[in-house]
C-alpha cells in the first residue's frame, strides 16, 4: 500500500486552501509602508486585481515590505505570502524567488519540485492555479510588482 492515500492528498489540498483563505481574509503586512524606498504597482485588468507593493531596502537587504490594494483571494493571498517570504532577504535572493515562483506558477517548472527551495514551501499552496491560466496572473501579480520595484521601474506593471 502506498504511504499516501487519496484521503491524505485531499487533506493536503484542504490545508493549502485554508492557507490561501487565511491569507486572503487576513493579509499580512497590509497597508502603506512608512519610509519605503522602493514601490511598484501591479494591475491585472483581466480580473480587476490592483495592488501596490512597498519595500524598505537597506543596502541590499529587504528590511521591511508591505502591500495595499484590492483583488481576488488568490492575488491578495499571493501578495501576503510574498511579503511574509521576502522580509529579511537579500535582494538577489528575492529576485531568485521571483524567478522560481513565476516559473513554478506558469508551469515552466512543472514536475521539478526539487528545484523549489524549502523557504518557498508555502507557495505550493498556489500550485492549483496552474490549471487555470487566467488565475496564474492573479498569483504572479505581486511577484511581478516585486521585480519591478527592485529594478526601480516607475510604470505600473500590467499582466496584459
Ligand atoms: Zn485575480
Amino acid at each position: 500500500m502506498s504511504a499516501v492515500t487519496l484521503h491524505d492528498v485531499d487533506e493536503l489540498r484542504d490545508l493549502y486552501r485554508e492557507l490561501i483563505l487565511d491569507h486572503a481574509r487576513s493579509p499580512r503586512h497590509f497597508g502603506k509602508l512608512d519610509g519605503a524606498t522602493h514601490t511598484a504597482e501591479g494591475i491585472n485588468p483581466l480580473c480587476g486585481d490592483k495592488l501596490r507593493l512597498y519595500m524598505r531596502l537597506d543596502d541590499d537587504n529587504i528590511e521591511d515590505a508591505s502591500f495595499e490594494g484590492s483583488g481576488c483571494a488568490i492575488s491578495v493571498a499571493s501578495a501576503s505570502l510574498l511579503t511574509d517570504m521576502i522580509i529579511g532577504l537579500p535582494v538577489p535572493q528575492a529576485l531568485e524567488f521571483f524567478a522560481t515562483v513565476t516559473a513554478r506558477l506558469t508551469g515552466r517548472q512543472a514536475g521539478s519540485d526539487d528545484a523549489t527551495p524549502p523557504e518557498l514551501d508555502k507557495i505550493r499552496a498556489l500550485d492549483g492555479v496552474r490549471e487555470f491560466p487566467s488565475r496564474v496572473k492573479c498569483a504572479t501579480l505581486a511577484w511581478h510588482a516585486l521585480n519591478s520595484a527592485i529594478h526601480g521601474e516607475s510604470a505600473p506593471v500590467s499582466t496584459e
